[in-house]
């Protein structure tokens, strides 16, 4: 079991969902956790506000 900072809320948890790899060029990327109760908050989907098509006119 592993204990990870949530990176939205800043409170550790003992199941973290990883929700971003950070790459980096000096060294190895560094992967950023959220809790449960955070992580489908900063999951990227289908928000409504950005599944709209472009218009032109
Ligand atoms: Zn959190």
């Amino acid at each position: 079991m592993s204990v990870a900072v949530c990176c939205r809320c800043g409170r550790a948890t003992l199941a973290p969902v990883e929700v971003r790899y950070i790459e980096r060029a000096s060294g190895p990327g560094v992967t950023l956790y959220a809790c449960p109760d955070c992580a489908p908050r900063l999951m990227p989907g289908p928000l409504p506000a950005e599944t709209v098509p472009p218009t032109h006119g």
